[in-house]
C-alpha cells in the first residue's frame, strides 16, 4: 500500500474497524513508513487525550450548531481539494480536533484569569462542600427571625436574611463559609429539591450591580452587589428559577445592614 491508500485508513485501523486484510495491509505500512507511523503516533496521543477525564466539560447550550456553523464555514473556504485533504490528510484530522477544543475551551473555561471567576469557582466549591460534607447549615431554621440574630457576633456585618417561603423559596438556615479568604454568610434557601446557597460579604467601593448569570461545574450562579454588598447565589436549579430568586432577594437588599465595627 501507498502512503496516499494508507492515511484514510488510520483512523479506521486505530478503531479496530478495518477488516483482517486490509489491517494487516496497514500494519505492515505503518511498520515501514516512518511518516505515516509518525501520524498514526499522535492520532493514539489524541484519542488517549480525549479519553481524559479532566478534559470533560459539560458542553455548553448551541456550542454544537457553532461547531457545525465554522466546520461548514471551513469547508466552503477550503474548496473541493483541501476539504479532501482535511478529512483525509494528518493536518486535516489535527485542525479539526483544535477547532472543536479551542471552541469548547471558549465556551466553557474563562477568557482571562479575573477575580470574579476564580470567586465563581470557589462559590461552586462551597456549594458542593455544602452539599456533601453533611454541613449545610450550623443554624437550621426556616424562621429569618432566627437566622438572622445567629450571625450576629459571628461577622461584622449582618447579612440579609429572609423568609421567601411564599414565593416558593423557603429559608433552610444559614452557615459562615470562606470566599476569596474571607468570611461570608452563607444563607440557605430551598425551591423543590434543589438547595441554594446565597453568599453575602460586604464589597468596598462597588457601584451597584444587576444580577448576572453564568454556568460554572454545571452549576447556575448569579452574583450582583448591592448597597456595599456583595451576592453569590449558587444552586443546581434552572437559570430562570435562580434569576427569579436573586430578583426577590435584590429587591429587599436595599434595606439590608451596612457593615458595622
Ligand atoms: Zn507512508
Amino acid at each position: 500500500m501507498t502512503c496516499e491508500e494508507v492515511r484514510p485508513l488510520v483512523h479506521a485501523y486505530i478503531d479496530g474497524e478495518l477488516d483482517v486484510v486490509r489491517s494487516l495491509a496497514v500494519e505492515a505500512h505503518l511498520n515501514t513508513c516512518v511518516a505515516c507511523a509518525r501520524g498514526e503516533t499522535s492520532l493514539r496521543a489524541l484519542r488517549t487525550a480525549f479519553s481524559n477525564g479532566a478534559l470533560y466539560h459539560e458542553a455548553p447550550a448551541g456550542l454544537e450548531r457553532r461547531v457545525r456553523v465554522a466546520v461548514r464555514d471551513a469547508r466552503r473556504a477550503e474548496g473541493g481539494r483541501r476539504f479532501a485533504l482535511r478529512h483525509y490528510g494528518w493536518g486535516g484530522a489535527a485542525a479539526a480536533a483544535v477547532l472543536l477544543v479551542a471552541i469548547i475551551v471558549r465556551g466553557v473555561l474563562p477568557t482571562g484569569p479575573a477575580a470574579g471567576d476564580l470567586t465563581a469557582r470557589e462559590v461552586v466549591d462551597d456549594h458542593l462542600r455544602s452539599l456533601t460534607a453533611n454541613h449545610l447549615t450550623d443554624v437550621l431554621s426556616s424562621n429569618h427571625h432566627t437566622v438572622k440574630p445567629w450571625f450576629d457576633g459571628r461577622l461584622n456585618f449582618t447579612p440579609l436574611v429572609e423568609d421567601l417561603g411564599t414565593e416558593g423559596f423557603p429559608l433552610v438556615g444559614g452557615r459562615l463559609d470562606y470566599l476569596d479568604n474571607r468570611q461570608v454568610a452563607a444563607v440557605v434557601y430551598r425551591r423543590r429539591q434543589h438547595i441554594i446557597n446565597l453568599f453575602v460579604s460586604p464589597v468596598e467601593h462597588a457601584a451597584d450591580s444587576l444580577p448576572v448569570i453564568q454556568v460554572r461545574g454545571g452549576y447556575n450562579i448569579v452574583h450582583w452587589t448591592k448597597s456595599g454588598m456583595a451576592y453569590w447565589a449558587v444552586s443546581s436549579l434552572s437559570a430562570a428559577e435562580l434569576g427569579k430568586f436573586a430578583q426577590l432577594v435584590r429587591e429587599d437588599s436595599s434595606a439590608v445592614s451596612t457593615p458595622h465595627r
